[in-house]
């Protein structure tokens, strides 16, 4: 399985970069994984976008969602151009309700309800999702393509769901939104670099990279904190793909 960081920042891009968004591919089956803002544009330095039928949300803030209400228009294109996806899925939580509705467009977008304990199968990939601890519904998954697993934080607050989901897994891809000297920000329902590492040696994760990275922070001093606690641990850089 492999994961391209599409986009790492959060709640805003840096110039030049993305909000959260992951191309999840084995050689049958790609999901495109978030979908904040500048994640299509990037998406098309690799890919065209009919490469997109299944999108997943582990939340519906919008600097993990927003590009997909651009992306339901490419499916009305679809006609004129058959580089284009015609049809999407999206999985997203159930709330808020108002903000799911906007997924929806026309008979082209299929919304789906992901939730605990409701495994979902996509080609050779099986995904599972915990409930995790943020201001949105959120979720954080394991991504299983039967021989490789990728966990991934969502955006939460240290807690013991997202310890299950990355249990022994052979990447975390984790959010990491704060220092620690902001940590009384990440109370608020994200981590500190160095949380995300205490989440990584709790749950003997094999490699550990950071994302959900504020533009205006220094990598290295995120790193320092990380590395302190677990390694081997690296910053997402946007455009690597990465084998999981
Ligand atoms: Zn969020």
């Amino acid at each position: 399985m492999k994961l391209r960081v599409l986009g790492k920042y959060s709640p805003f891009p840096r110039a030049g970069g993305a909000c959260p968004g992951y191309w999840v591919r084995t050689e049958k089956t790609g999901v495109l994984l978030e979908c904040g803002p500048g994640v299509l544009s990037r998406f098309q330095q690799y890919e065209h976008l009919g490469a997109i039928s299944v999108v997943i949300l582990s939340h519906l803030h919008a600097d993990h969602s927003s590009d997909f209400l651009s992306l339901r228009y490419a499916t009305e294109s679809a006609r004129r151009y058959p580089a284009l996806p015609a049809h999407l899925t999206v999985y997203a939580p159930e709330q808020p309700v108002d903000v799911r509705e906007t997924l929806k467009f026309k008979d082209k977008v299929t919304v789906e309800t992901i939730s605990s304990g409701k495994d979902i199968r996509i080609g050779d990939l099986t995904i599972t999702f915990f409930e995790v601890e943020h201001p949105f519904q959120c979720y954080a998954m394991r991504i299983d393509d039967g021989r490789t697993v990728l966990a991934y934080s969502g955006d939460t607050r240290p807690c013991d769901a997202l310890i299950c989901a990355a249990r022994g897994a052979h990447l975390f891809l984790c959010e990491s939104s704060c220092l620690e000297r902001d940590a009384s920000f990440a109370a608020t329902g994200h981590l500190t670099a160095r949380q995300a590492a205490e989440v990584a040696r709790e749950a003997g994760v094999q490699k550990l990279l950071l994302t959900h990275i504020w533009p205006f922070y220094s990598e290295a001093e995120l790193l320092a904190e990380a590395s302190e606690v677990f390694a081997p641990v690296a910053i997402a850089e946007e455009g690597t793909e990465y084998e999981v």
